[in-house]
């Protein structure tokens, strides 16, 4: 058996430590069953988003008639706007993975792990161990239970990001985030998206008024099903046929592709993690303490798998915490991760930070809500913007900075400022009293805070 200062399981997050410690001289083993470079760069934030850029300019273009630019789409290059994507995260993918071939101190496996025992792991036909073992093996898509699923040829995210061909009609199952960005960009392309939701509403993590608001601008734009329950999944032809039970009624839905896009679950079964002691919880995401260490003293995780958030930047942070407690041991630190924001790259795009004022209200916080519409800005009414909106909450005793919820024209970097402001733990003065450019589209956060009036 090959013994190692240091093993990591997985290439995405996981790398900002098997490089550390390599740099530091150590013998370290990188495990990889697939590409490198994790979830975020093969199979989501990266291409999710370079492919949305293209929907996003498939709409500056519908739009460019408001602003009296007389513009045609000829034609939609499918092929190109996959490729210019794949082409590039498969180069950086064999790039990192070059990489880290090249490191003397790196020994690359490349090959499903999973544990045989106490710090042992089985890689393909070699075993291999570690007193210090970080786990970093993400997530993969759910797959529900829906009777025939299993028959019919369905995507999850995994697949759609490398469609070789558009499909005519999609249809979408899910209502979160990865559903919501897949359907503006097949959607925005041309695609017919018909959208399929249990909740009543899509975006369920975000406030109230953003997921309602969002809801009502998804149920103008493609067809949507809420309260709808997918009963059972066929094929008739090249046709995929589901039988749904919207709001008591039975429907029944055909496309020509359908997406699964329910949630995801944690690889701790694939990697066999109760083989040397390492506690899951309920949901199967592996226990931690405050310092990322799980029950078996040695073994760490971080990101996905840990299941805190599910986001690439809350993952490299974790993984800043994991390197320091590793080199550190005597000085461990606890994650801060105070002030997590989060983007939906659908259009409209939403952004938030913070609590959303269901959780201020259950934890019976002495909060003021102010709002304003993009529309009643400068820029926000230049730009036709006419339903985003910023909704901040404050404590209105202490001025602490509670949450904000953006939905409209650059969210994600809209939300930036406050996000800044909360991890500084400074209060609404920060945004309130700073001289912001006028006319820009950051006055619209301002003047939400300025409507609080604490
Ligand atoms: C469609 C989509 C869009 C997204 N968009 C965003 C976004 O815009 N912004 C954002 O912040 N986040 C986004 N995310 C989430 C983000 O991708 C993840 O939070 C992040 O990649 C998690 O990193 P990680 O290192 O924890 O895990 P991963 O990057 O998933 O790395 C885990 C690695 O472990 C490997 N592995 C698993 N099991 C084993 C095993 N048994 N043996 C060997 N190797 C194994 C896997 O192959 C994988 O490469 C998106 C996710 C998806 C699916």
């Amino acid at each position: 058996m090959k013994s190692f200062d240091l093993i990591v399981i997985g290439s995405g997050s996981g790398l900002e430590i098997s490089s550390l410690a390599a740099t530091r001289g150590l013998s370290v083993a990188v495990v990889e069953r697939g590409a490198f470079g994790g979830t975020c760069l093969n199979r989501g934030c990266i291409p999710s988003k370079m492919l949305i850029h293209s929907a996003d300019v498939m709409e500056t273009i519908r739009r460019a008639g408001r602003f009296g630019i007389r513009a045609e789409v000829s034609a939609v290059d499918w092929q190109f706007i996959v490729n210019r994507v794949v082409s590039s995260i498969d180069s950086d993918a064999r790039e990192i993975e070059d990489g880290n071939r090249d490191n003397p101190k790196i020994t690359v496996f490349k090959d499903r792990a999973r544990f045989v025992g106490r710090k042992v792991l089985e890689v393909g036909d070699q075993q291999i161990t570690a007193e210090t073992i970080v786990i970093a093996a993400g997530t993969r898509p759910a797959v529900p239970k829906i009777d025939g699923l299993a028959d019919v040829p369905f995507i999850t995210s995994d697949e759609a990001l490398r469609l070789p061909e558009q499909p005519r009609r999609l249809i979408v199952v899910g209502g979160g985030y990865i559903a919501a960005e897949l359907a503006h960009f097949f959607g925005a392309l041309g695609t017919e998206v018909t959208i399929v939701e249990i909740a009543p509403r899509m975006l369920l993590q975000e406030d109230d008024d953003v997921g309602a608001r969002f809801t009502e601008i998804y149920r103008q734009r493609f067809s949507l099903l809420l309260n709808t329950v997918v009963k059972r999944a066929r094929r008739k032809g090249d046709e995929i046929v589901l039988d749904v039970d919207s709001e008591g009624t039975r429907r029944t839905l055909v496309g020509d592709a359908l997406l699964i896009a329910v949630g995801r679950v944690p690889n701790t079964d694939l990697l066999e993690v109760a083989e040397t002691g390492v506690a899951v919880n309920e949901r199967g995401f592996v226990k931690v303490d405050e310092h990322l260490e799980t029950e078996v003293p040695g073994i760490w995780a971080l990101g996905d798998i840990v299941g805190r958030y599910q986001l690439k930047h809350s993952a490299n942070l974790e993984a800043v915490y994991v390197a320091h407690n590793i080199f550190d041991p005597k000085h461990k630190i606890a994650v801060d991760y105070h002030a997590m924001p989060h983007a939906v790259f659908a259009s409209p795009q939403v952004a938030g930070v913070g609590m959303t004022e269901r959780e201020a209200k259950e934890r019976d916080l002495p909060y003021a809500v102010g709002a304003y519409e993009y529309s009643d800005t400068a820029y926000g009414s230049s730009i036709e913007d006419e339903d985003g909106f910023v909704k901040v909450l404050a404590n209105r005793q202490t001025k602490e900075i509670l949450g904000c919820h953006i939905m409209g024209t650059e969210a994600s970097i809209l939300i930036q400022e406050v996000a800044n402001a909360m991890r500084l733990r400074l209060k609404t003065d920060a945004i309130t009293r700073p001289i912001y450019v006028h006319p820009a589209l950051p006055e619209v956060v301002q003047r939400a805070f300025w409507s609080l009036g604490v």
